[in-house]
């Protein structure tokens, strides 16, 4: 399979992110006072599409007393910020209407949102200090906490997941699991563990979760995926064969299925052997690459 070079969701932002602007305080203090800043609007975590699938912004004048902003970067030579507020916090779920509001963002807003997201949820979730546990504080431009103990510098994590395809005979693993809507199916994906490359993962998930040996693993597309801040990496391997053993904690069933079903998932036929991924999932991506093959 050909790598797919542009495509998948929350990809695309026409963000400059001008990581040089980051360290310069003066700059930044600048930006802060440019007429022409943006703030993005969010309801919590959550994007506030328009009617046209943009996101919203505001000006810096409607950031709480107690935010604290995070230079996002450059939109057409103009300073776009986002503010962390507090005390805020991401939820455990994902609810349903969160995924219909992504559904209604362009392809590039949902990227710009995907970096606000990943960002301000890291804010949230590192208060205080890994290594010894004093209160961190925010420091260039938001893309960094440091303690104010020990002097650790902190960075935004970002962790990586395998996304995979196995294929047997013209047909392509997918799996569900527990809890999931009806008819849903998806590639099989797992996070990478300390000291693994991305091959070894995506034959390790694959026999973990359907029993399943693969070879020859080959990389197609990679996203980020806000939620926390995961980064999706899409591969496609050749299974050594089709007999399926499933995983009961992990997956509640896994099946082969031919381009042809896949083709009918994706323009969703009801009669289809499953339904696919929504289309800003890399398994989305992922799919619609394969069927496409010969
Ligand atoms: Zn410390």
């Amino acid at each position: 399979m050909k790598p797919v070079d542009s495509g998948p969701g929350f990809t695309g932002s026409p963000l400059d992110r001008a990581d040089h602007l980051r360290h310069d305080t003066d700059a930044i203090a600048a930006a802060m006072g440019d007429w022409r800043a943006r703030l993005l609007k969010l309801d919590g975590f959550d994007p506030v599409p328009t009617d046209n699938g943009r996101l919203e912004w505001t000006s810096l004048a409607d950031a709480p007393d107690d935010a604290e902003l995070v230079f996002l970067g450059l939109i057409d030579t103009k300073p776009h910020f986002t503010a962390y507020i507090p005390g805020m916090r991401t939820g455990a779920g994902r609810p349903p209407q969160m995924f219909a509001l992504l559904d209604r963002l362009e392809a590039g807003e949902a990227g710009t949102y995907a970096a606000a997201r990943s960002v301000l949820d890291w804010h949230s979730r590192h208060q205080f200090c890994a290594n010894c546990g004093a209160a961190t504080a925010m420091f260039r431009a938001g893309w960094g906490r440091q303690c104010s103990g020990c002097g650790t510098e902190h960075f935004p994590r970002t962790d990586p997941v395998v996304i995979m395809i196995a294929e047997h005979d013209g047909r392509a693993l997918v799996g569900r699991g527990p809890n999931w809507p009806p008819g849903r199916y998806s590639e099989l994906a797992g996070f990478m563990e300390p000291g693994e490359s991305i091959e070894e993962a995506v034959a390790r998930e694959i026999f973990e979760e359907a029993g399943v040996r693969v070879t020859n693993v080959r990389y197609v597309a990679s996203q980020p995926w806000p939620f926390p801040s995961q980064l999706m990496m899409a591969c496609v391997a050749q299974a050594e064969d089709d007999a399926i053993t499933i995983d009961p904690k992990e997956l509640q069933d896994a099946i082969w299925v031919s381009r042809a079903d896949v083709k009918r998932a994706l323009a969703g036929d009801p009669d289809a052997p499953m339904i696919a991924p929504p289309h800003f999932a890399i398994a989305h991506t992922l799919l619609t690459a394969w069927a496409a093959e010969e």
